[in-house]
């Protein structure tokens, strides 16, 4: 069991611990799995980043969304 202060989360996917010092200190993992913001009153927001980054641009596939240029 990791210790954890209040303004704390690790991801369970990288095993990054995050911590936000303040209300918008918004910090991400270094998988892109999760993020942390607003320090003692800690918000995690999960990301839907996929769990792997890469170089590549098509990691939105599923989401069917087309940016047109
Ligand atoms: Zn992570």
């Amino acid at each position: 069991m990791v210790n954890l202060k209040a303004n704390q989360a690790m991801c369970n996917n990288c095993g990054n611990t995050l911590t936000s010092h303040s209300q918008y200190d918004l910090q991400v993992c270094q998988c892109g799995f999760i993020a942390v913001d607003d320090g003692l009153n800690l918000r995690i927001i999960e990301l839907t980043i996929p769990s792997v980054i890469t170089n590549s641009l098509s990691s939105c596939d599923k989401s069917n969304f087309t940016i047109m240029f």
